[in-house]
């Protein structure tokens, strides 16, 4: 009886989805003006910070702009996955070892910070000391960040850290952002597009050739053990195209991170049940009441 419940609740799940699906617009996206930033024609030093192992797929061809001029690119990894054991967590750092590799970017140019995974909101402050220290020694003229989007709670952790040590250390650079979740349409997630961004704020999109569509699928094969949860979940959806189509940044906005970014809609429990996004609110709160 309990398996057969089981199996009912399955196919009904499976069927919500494939209905989801059916509702979904097959490429939302037709309007990309292939407006991407041009590259300085100086020689700079590039900081790319992000939450987790695989989160620089989404930003990979920019980075590889940057490293076929002759940039010189710095990746952090903020947290670490303890939930699905230590052999998890280490696998996903194994994972961006080699991607680096991929890139050419040497082990000097790359640090795991390891803070738990879904727990960053509690360390905030050991977070930013460290990425002020980063920040300092390594002086960036450009600095890429996860966009504020309420999607994942460590790549909002992750963001606001960033621009907090930034304008802590009173240190000028040009910022980007990045969008993950919100760019591809997954339910739950307003698309960028439908949100309220006020009319200050562009969102610069890139059309991928072939070739580039190519090393994105490459890169994001790297990630093996993240490939099944999000890729074939797209897939599922009919909009596993996109991720290999576009890529997407915005400069900074100003963002007052005591609210919700602009028209977000809050997605965080997507991934672990019970957190808010008032816990993230919570620890970018009492950090800068202790300031
Ligand atoms: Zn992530």
């Amino acid at each position: 009886m309990r398996n057969k419940t089981l199996i009912s609740f399955f196919l009904l799940g499976l069927i919500s989805l494939f209905e989801l699906s059916a509702c979904l617009p097959k490429d939302i996206f037709t309007h990309c003006e292939n407006n991407y930033p041009k590259l300085d024609s100086v020689k700079e030093k590039i900081l790319l910070i992000i939450a987790h192992q695989d989160d620089d797929a989404f930003i990979v061809t920019r980075i590889k702009d940057h490293l076929d001029k002759g940039d010189q690119v710095m990746v952090d990894w903020v947290a670490k996955s303890y939930q699905g054991g230590e052999d998890y967590g280490n696998m996903r750092i194994k994972e961006a070892k080699r991607a680096m590799n991929m890139l050419g970017i040497d082990s000097l140019h790359y640090n795991f910070l390891n803070f738990p995974d879904s727990k960053t909101y509690k360390f905030i402050p050991q977070i930013i000391r460290k990425l002020k220290v980063i920040i300092q020694n390594y002086q960036p003229n450009v600095i890429y960040v996860e966009a504020y989007e309420m999607g994942n709670i460590d790549h909002d952790v992750s963001h606001f850290s960033t621009v907090q040590s930034v304008k802590e250390l009173n240190y000028k650079c040009l910022i980007y952002e990045f969008p993950q979740y919100s760019a591809y349409d997954i339910p739950n997630f307003l698309p960028f597009e439908l949100r309220k961004y006020p009319d200050s704020i562009t969102t610069f999109c890139r059309k991928l050739t072939i070739h580039e569509r190519n090393f994105v699928m490459a890169y994001w094969k790297i990630y093996k053990s993240q490939d099944f949860p999000f890729l074939y979940y797209m897939f599922l959806l009919g909009q596993e195209d996109l991720i290999f189509k576009y890529e997407y940044l915005r400069p900074l906005p100003n963002y007052d991170y005591t609210k919700k970014p602009f028209g977000a809609s809050e997605a965080y429990k997507r991934y672990i049940q019970g957190l808010k996004f008032v816990d993230f609110q919570r620890g970018v709160k009492s950090y800068l009441n202790l300031k």
